[in-house]
């Protein structure tokens, strides 16, 4: 199964260009996300955002990007995809071991995921490029990414820059490299639409919490790969 998979992702992205977000651009004002499900559950999240980003930390430009995205529902700049991308990719065992922390994981535990720089834990990436094969073999392009996995520190900075608003440190699930948020052009439209409907076949899905009428801030960009948010007891 796997390397079927493999084989096809390696032919679609020779075939299609992967697909960055670039257009960050301080100052955006913007609704965020990052309430874990505890939290979600546990209360009503602050929905301010920010009078501004002050600081151009890794997730305020993340969050940035992924807002003019959100917002203009702007096409993503193409980039070139290499081979070694592609075969990094192909390389990841989907094996997990060992003692783990939230926003702590050893790069034994993490893969790339198919659109640099973001990572996720090596049993969600292999999960999520089943389902990126077969969302580009749907609408020719792959799904495009605007955060995976957060260490401590990039957590840490963005709880600084947005309180109200994310997570604390060592409580999101990307610290546990589950959680991927994908571009409008993705969760969005007729790709959300596939999304919603296909996700769940292969253990990804949008949150309860983070859906319309749900506990917690309407996130439709978030999803998590649920069998490793199971495991963790949440
Ligand atoms: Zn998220």
């Amino acid at each position: 199964m796997r390397t079927i998979a493999r084989g096809f992702l390696i032919v679609a992205m020779v075939v299609a260009p992967a697909w960055v977000a670039t257009s960050a651009s301080a100052g955006l004002r913007h609704a965020s996300d990052l309430p874990t499900t505890v939290e979600a559950l546990a209360g009503p999240v602050d929905l301010t955002p920010p009078a501004a980003l002050t600081a151009p930390a890794a997730g305020s430009l993340e969050h940035a990007s992924r807002s003019a995205l959100r917002d203009s529902q702007a096409a993503p700049t193409p980039m070139a995809t290499t081979s070694a991308e592609a075969q990094a990719a192909a390389e990841c065992s989907g094996v997990v071991s060992g003692p783990m922390a939230n926003g702590q994981l050893t790069a034994a535990n993490l893969c790339d995921l198919w659109q640099k720089p973001y990572k996720d834990r090596a049993d969600a990436v292999v999960t999520a490029f089943a389902m990126n094969d077969a969302f580009t073999a749907k609408f020719g392009r792959p799904m495009c990414l605007t955060s995976g996995y957060r260490t401590y520190e990039e957590q840490a900075r963005l709880r600084a820059a947005e309180p109200g608003i994310a997570a604390a440190a060592g409580t999101s699930n990307h610290g546990w490299g589950l959680a991927i948020d994908f571009c409008a052009n993705t969760y969005g439209g007729a790709a959300g639409a596939w999304l919603r409907a296909n996700g769940p076949k292969f253990g990804w899905d949008n949150p309860s919490w983070a859906r319309p009428g749900g506990s917690g801030a309407f996130e439709p960009w978030h999803w998590e790969y649920v069998p490793g948010v199971k495991a963790l007891g949440k």
